[in-house]
């Protein structure tokens, strides 16, 4: 009986800290109630103009605005109101730590989500280790990890129905985790109807960075006042290399199950060429982000992050660094080492997807389909600027 009160006393803790905004959450609604006051930057990205469209900020609405910044810190730079000045109005900063916590809050399970963010980098890269370790004491009891030159048929090392299962569970893992989350995310922000007009007009944002323009073409700002555009460039090569490699595995499975083609594949052949323009792209991106987070401005975001974006970067690093070092010696006695390595760290950036940057990808995207629904909807207040 006395468990079962402990239990229900626990509920009832959980749901009030759920109910009452956090610490975070009320620094953005204050900075918020300046912001619409002042106004100053409306054409700058779309969290001003949904701002706008209240006066209050419930939870729900908190959160879809943190998840609609891009953290362009143009904001930041253009405010009269930013530290030194006694409103200390950051909202880059104020923003990102929202969205931290929302990673944990809408993660699936949420102990996962809770543990990544605090540990981002050690757990990403324990993760890839400890799995490539794995993968490496298989080979070497199954046959060594130096062996004779197999030609490039990874498939006599890992038989391609165990790399499938392997990677199927994986994947369905990380997909199945990611929807829990942005189903969370979605039923709490009330969205409303989801037009074509809408949902064309969301996946051109999506699609373009649009908002790294920092509203006004030249780009955002990363170490100080001048614009960039390189955090949108690099943020594109990496989004793209992923999605080529993502294409490349995609072919290979057809030409496998479809066209009765097995691997390994020519140089040449399109799911090898898609392979290494993806693994380029990977490889530049990935860099180009680290390099701008080594020398971001430290009033841009929330520093406690950091450990959390530099292990997504880092292991999508390790994974294109990987992936193209075993194509250019997959003819070679150390292919089975080199394979066991890189299937670890794919499976490690896989399985931790659903906690990190990627998720962050995700929210933004469900937050700027929420932008071009509401919109198009007349303002409950008729008085702002839409
Ligand atoms: S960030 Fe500063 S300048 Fe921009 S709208 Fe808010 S208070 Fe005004
Ligand atoms: S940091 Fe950039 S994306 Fe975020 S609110 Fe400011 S201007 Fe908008």
């Amino acid at each position: 009986m006395q468990a079962l009160e402990k239990l229900l006393g626990e509920a009832r803790d959980l749901a009030a800290r759920e109910l009452s905004p956090s610490e975070n959450e009320a620094e953005v609604g204050r900075i918020m109630s300046i912001c619409n006051a002042c106004r100053y930057c409306e054409g700058f990205c779309a969290v001003f103009p949904a701002m706008t469209r209240r006066l209050e900020f419930a939870q729900a609405d908190i959160h879809y605005l943190a998840n609609l910044c891009h953290n362009c810190g143009a904001c930041l730079h253009a405010c009269q109101y930013a530290p030194p000045h006694e409103f200390t109005v950051n909202v880059p900063r104020a923003m990102a730590r929202v969205r931290g916590e929302t990673y944990s809050s809408y993660a699936w399970p949420r102990a996962l989500g809770s543990l990544y963010k605090n540990n981002g980098l050690t757990v990403a890269l324990a993760l890839a280790l400890s799995l490539a370790l794995f993968l490496l004491l298989t080979v070497q009891v199954t046959g060594g990890v130096l062996h004779e030159p197999l030609a490039g048929n990874f498939f006599a090392i890992f038989p391609h129905n165990t790399l499938a299962l392997m990677f199927g569970a994986v994947f369905g893992y990380a997909i199945l985790a990611l929807s829990i989350g942005v189903r969370r995310f979605w039923g709490e922000v009330s969205p409303g109807e989801i037009s074509g007009e809408s949902s064309a007009e969301a996946a051109s944002n999506v699609l373009r960075l649009k908002y790294l323009d920092g509203g006004h073409g030249q780009g955002c700002n990363n170490e100080d006042d001048a614009y960039t555009l390189l955090r949108r460039r690099f943020h594109h090569f990496t989004f793209y290399g992923f999605m080529l490699c993502f294409a490349a595995t995609s072919v290979a499975t057809l030409y496998h199950y479809l066209l009765d083609l097995h691997a390994p594949y020519a140089l040449s052949s399109l799911p090898v060429m898609l392979g290494i323009a993806g693994g380029i792209g990977l490889l530049i991106g990935p860099a180009g982000l680290l390099w701008l987070n080594l020398k971001r401005h430290p009033l841009h975001g929330d520093a406690a992050q950091k450990p959390m974006d530099r292990g997504f970067i880092a292991l999508l690093l390790l994974t294109s660094l990987t992936g193209l070092l075993l194509l250019a010696l997959r003819d070679t006695s150390v292919m089975g080492l080199l394979l066991a390595i890189h299937l670890g760290v794919v499976m490690a950036l896989f399985l931790t997807l659903p906690y990190g940057k990627f998720a962050h990808g995700i929210f933004r995207s469900a937050a700027l389909l929420k932008w071009s629904i509401e919109k198009r909807q007349p303002s409950r207040l008729q008085l702002g600027s839409e």
